[in-house]
């Protein structure tokens, strides 16, 4: 039985055992994945980094 990577509950639609998540979880991670890259806009920009002491 697969289950999904991050709750480890068992996945019963063909989409998220191809995906490895269930569709809640997916939902998080993308969810996530989005809040990543906007944190990484921010690091890139000079302000953010002065502002963070880094340069
Ligand atoms: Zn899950």
């Amino acid at each position: 039985m697969p289950i999904c990577m991050r709750c480890h509950r068992s996945l019963k639609d063909p989409q998220s055992i191809d995906r490895g998540f269930g569709p809640h979880c997916w939902a998080l991670i993308q969810q996530e994945t989005t809040e990543l890259f906007q944190g990484w806009d921010e690091y890139q920009t000079s302000d953010a980094l002065s502002e963070k002491g880094i340069a």
